[in-house]
C-alpha cells in the first residue's frame, strides 16, 4: 500500500494538555453560563468560560516556562486592553454616533499595539486591539463596561492558572536531552524562508542555535542553516543566495569587512563600523547591518547603566571593541580604549579623536585609567573558554571607584576570572550574554521586520545555550 506522502499531524501531549485545560476552565465556569448572567451582579454577573478557555488554548505551551511566557504576554494584553476599552467609557453617550466609534475602535487598536510594543510585547498586542474593540462593540455601557473588562481579566488569569497547572501537573513526553528546551529544530515546509550564518571557519558557531530557537519559540516560518563560505567568496556567496531566494544572513569572521562595498544600502552603524555582521536580502538587493554597538547599548539599558557623560574603560581594540568604542563616541561618551597593539587602539581612536583616546596596556597604565572611569568594558578575548590567554594581574581592578560596574563580552564561562575578581571587590559585573540574545534579536527582527521581546528570549535561550 502507498504512504501519504504528507505524514499526517501527531496529537501530542501538548494537544492533550490543551485539551485538559480547556476542558478544566470550562467546567470551572459552567456554573456562570455561557450567556453572561447579569442577575448576578457586578463582576460575577460578566463572567463566563470563554476568555479562561481562549488562555488555555493560547498558553498551553509544551514547558511550564513556555506557557509562564505565552500567558504573560496574553495577560498584558488583557490588562491593555482592558483599560483602553474601560476609557473609551469617558465618551459617554457620544458614543452612540456610529463615526466616531467606528473612528474609536481605529484609535484603540493602534494605542493597544503601540503600548504593547513600547513595552516589547508584540505577542500581547492581540489581546490589546480584541478586548477593547469587544468591549466597544457588545455596546456594555455605564459601570457595566468597567465589570465586563474586570471579568475578562478574571477569566484570563484564571485561564493562565489552570494551563499553568495542568501543565505542571501532567508529564513532558520528550526524551530528557530535549526537557526545558523550546525545540531548536527547525520544522520546515515549503513556503519556509532560509536565513544563515556564513564564516570561514563557522562550523563552531552558536548562532543557528540561537536563531532556531528564537524561530520557533516565535512561531515564525524560517529556518536558519549554517554556511561555509570561504575567504573572499562574498561576492560568489551574495549573487548565489540572491539567486536562490534567501531571506538574509549573519556574517562572522573574516567576512563582516568585505561584505561592505558589496552591499546595496548600508545602516549607519554598518558605515560608522566599517563592517556588516546582518544582511538582508528583499527583492534581489542586498541591506546590510552592524547589530554590534546597538546590541550593547542595549545591553547596557538592560543592566540599567546609563553611559551618558561618563567616562568609559574599553579594554581591547578588535572588532567587537571598534563597534563599541564608535557607537559610545556617537552617543557623546568619553572612552579610553586600552590595547596591546597601541597602534590598533590609535586607528579605532582616529575615528574620533575628541572623544576617543588611546592608551596602553601594561598594568600601571591600565590601573591609573581605571582611577577616572566609571565604567569599564572588557572587549579582549582575554578569560574566554577555550583560550589560553590570562590578564597578567588584576590589580588595575583596585584602581576603580566604588560603585563602577565592570562588563565583559566574554559569556563562555559565564563568570570570567575578571568578573569574579570585580564581584569581589564590591563591583557590580556582567557578561556577555545579554548582548549575545540582544544581537541576535536585533538580527531576526531586521530578517522578519518585526519587533522582538528581548526578555522572554533570553530566558529561552539561556535553557539551549
Ligand atoms: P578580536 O578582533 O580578535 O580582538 C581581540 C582583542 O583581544 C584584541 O584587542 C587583542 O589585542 C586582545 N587580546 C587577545 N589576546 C591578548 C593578550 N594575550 N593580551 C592582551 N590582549 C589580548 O576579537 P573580537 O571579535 O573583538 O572579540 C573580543 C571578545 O569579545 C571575544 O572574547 C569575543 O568572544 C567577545 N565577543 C562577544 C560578543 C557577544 O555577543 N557577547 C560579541 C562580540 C565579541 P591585540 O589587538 O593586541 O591583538
Amino acid at each position: 500500500m502507498k504512504h501519504p506522502s504528507v505524514p499526517l499531524p501527531r496529537i501530542g501531549m501538548r494537544v492533550i494538555k490543551t485539551a485538559v485545560a480547556v476542558m478544566v476552565s470550562y467546567a470551572l465556569f459552567l456554573p456562570f453560563g455561557l450567556t453572561y448572567r447579569e442577575e448576578l451582579g457586578g463582576v460575577l454577573g460578566q463572567m463566563g468560560p470563554l476568555y479562561a478557555c481562549i488562555a488555555c488554548i493560547i498558553c498551553t505551551q509544551s514547558t511550564l516556562g513556555q506557557t509562564f511566557q505565552q500567558g504573560m504576554s496574553r495577560l498584558i494584553g488583557v490588562l491593555v486592553g482592558g483599560i483602553l476599552g474601560t476609557a473609551t467609557l469617558l465618551l459617554g453617550p457620544a458614543l452612540e454616533n456610529l463615526w466616531l466609534k467606528t473612528l474609536v475602535l481605529g484609535l484603540v487598536c493602534v494605542a493597544g499595539v503601540w503600548l504593547c510594543l513600547l513595552i516589547k510585547r508584540p505577542t500581547a498586542c492581540g489581546m490589546a486591539c480584541i478586548l477593547p474593540c469587544v468591549i466597544l462593540i457588545t455596546g456594555v455601557t455605564g459601570v457595566t463596561r468597567y465589570y465586563y473588562a474586570a471579568a475578562r481579566m478574571i477569566e484570563t488569569v484564571v485561564g493562565l492558572l489552570i494551563a499553568l497547572g495542568v501543565n505542571a501537573a501532567l508529564p513532558d513526553h520528550r526524551p530528557e536531552h530535549r526537557r526545558g528546551e523550546p525545540g531548536h529544530r527547525p520544522e520546515v515546509d515549503n513556503d519556509t524562508r532560509k536565513l544563515c550564518v556564513i564564516g570561514d571557519p563557522v562550523g563552531h558557531s552558536k548562532s543557528p542555535l540561537i536563531q532556531n530557537t528564537m524561530i520557533r519559540a516565535l512561531g515564525l516560518n524560517y529556518v536558519y542553516l549554517c554556511q561555509p563560505v570561504p575567504r573572499g567568496g562574498c561576492r560568489q556567496w551574495l549573487d548565489c543566495a540572491k539567486f536562490s531566494g534567501w531571506a538574509g544572513f549573519n556574517a562572522t569572521m573574516p567576512h563582516k569587512e568585505e561584505l561592505v562595498p558589496l552591499m546595496d544600502e548600508l545602516d549607519e552603524d554598518a558605515r560608522l563600523v566599517g563592517a556588516v555582521n546582518t544582511v538582508c536580502l528583499r527583492d534581489g538587493k542586498a541591506y546590510g547591518y552592524n547589530t554590534d554597538g546597538a546590541g550593547f547599548l542595549r545591553t547596557l539599558a538592560d543592566e540599567g547603566i546609563d553611559p551618558a557623560g561618563r567616562q568609559v574603560l574599553v579594554l581591547g581594540a578588535g572588532g567587537a571593541a571598534k563597534a563599541v568604542c564608535l557607537k559610545l563616541a556617537q552617543a557623546g561618551v568619553d572612552v579610553v580604549v586600552c590595547n596591546r597593539t597601541l597602534e590598533k587602539a590609535a586607528a579605532i581612536c582616529a575615528h574620533d579623536p575628541a572623544r576617543l583616546r588611546p592608551a596602553g596596556f601594561d598594568p600601571a597604565t591600565l590601573y591609573k585609567e581605571a582611577q577616572d572611569c566609571d565604567l569599564l568594558v572588557n572587549c579582549t578575548s582575554l578569560g574566554m573558554e577555550g583560550t589560553e590567554g590570562q590578564f597578567a594581574d588584576f590589580s588595575f581592578l583596585d584602581g576603580l571607584r566604588p560603585g563602577v560596574p565592570v562588563l565583559d563580552l566574554i559569556y563562555a564561562p559565564a563568570e570570567t576570572e575578571l568578573l569574579r575578581q570585580a564581584r569581589q571587590r564590591g563591583h557590580k559585573t556582567a557578561n556577555g550574554f545579554g548582548l549575545l540574545v540582544n544581537q541576535a534579536v536585533l538580527s531576526l527582527e531586521h530578517f522578519t521586520d518585526t519587533a522582538i521581546d528581548a526578555e522572554s528570549m533570553k530566558t529561552c535561550i539561556a535553557r539551549v545555550l
